[in-house]
């Protein structure tokens, strides 16, 4: 059985409690980040923390916790547990408060909860076989660049890509791609330029992205970011999605076109490979 950590606590995951008031549970009143662990070392750990930091300024959370706590209890976590391959999944809510749309932070304890999930993250099927991607109308709030727990709309996204046979959706607004479901998006050109949304209000700044864009513009990969339609990315050489469980993930058909012949990208996991090999350099 997991020990998942709950306001101070580490606890066996059946005896772990949160109040029926929390504002996370009332209102998805909170926030979360995913690092990804390999070898028992965490992925990208800084920039998922400056993230939650964000997150939190934008909504007014308070994250009690200083960094080398929150760094502390992720060891932890992956040492009682013994992750070797998997993910942390931290979540932070604004706390405890009779149910009340108005509330005051400041007289609240957040709700700090951190868990493991060991699974492979380097060798799985999407990363062999690449996965299938439709898309889906993207109705979500006007901040999806902040990385809040209320996330109904993407699994209800996804659950309507299982429903036509496919793996992910790929979320579309005005014809324009913004994100996948869980991920970030990317087509590469026939003349190999990598392309993504720029950052804005509408998609998720992800870990990811950010970090496999530095290391690829430093091999000279070109890179631009700009908005493109669901008939280029049907159109493309290559696609890929970006996450921090997934890393580099090569999708290989759109709406049922088929992209790369139906089989994972060179450009695509050359990337993967270059994320990996990077991001584990500079793992905690
Ligand atoms: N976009 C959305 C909507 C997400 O939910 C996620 C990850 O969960 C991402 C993008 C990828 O972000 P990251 O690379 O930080 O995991």
């Amino acid at each position: 059985m997991r020990t998942v950590y709950v306001n101070g606590a580490y606890v066996p995951e059946n005896e772990a409690r949160v109040s029926v008031f929390d504002r996370g549970f009332l209102f998805a009143d909170g926030i979360y980040e995913v690092a990804a662990v390999i070898g028992g070392k965490l992925i990208d750990f800084p920039a998922h923390l400056n993230r939650l930091h964000r997150s939190a300024d934008e909504l007014g959370l308070r994250v009690d916790a200083s960094n080398e706590e929150l760094l502390a209890i992720h060891r932890e976590l992956i040492s009682r547990n013994g992750i070797s391959e998997g993910v942390v999944y931290m979540q932070m809510t604004r706390g405890v408060a009779d149910r009340d749309f108005a509330y005051d932070t400041d007289s609240m304890e957040p709700t700090l909860v951190l868990f493991t999930q060991s699974r492979p993250l380097l060798e799985t099927s999407t990363s062999k076989n690449g996965m299938s991607i439709v898309s889906v109308e993207d109705i979500r709030w006007g901040r999806c660049d902040i990385k809040t727990v209320q996330l109904l709309y993407p699994s209800m996204a996804k659950m309507e890509a299982r429903s036509r046979g496919a793996d992910d959706a790929w979320l579309v607004r005005d014809g324009m791609v913004t994100e996948g479901s869980s991920s970030n998006a990317f087509i590469v050109t026939g003349n190999g330029i990598i392309v993504t949304r720029p950052l804005s209000n509408a998609i998720l700044p992800g870990i990811t992205r950010s970090a496999l864009m530095s290391y690829a513009a430093a091999t000279g990969t070109r890179i631009a970011e700009r908005t493109f339609s669901i008939e280029e990315a049907k159109d493309a050489a290559e696609a890929f999605v970006t996450s921090a469980s997934v890393f580099v993930g090569p999708v290989i058909s759109i709406d049922g076109v088929e992209l790369s012949g139906g089989k994972p990208g060179p450009v695509t996991m050359g990337l993967r490979k270059t994320y990996i090999t990077e991001s584990l350099k500079r793992a905690n």
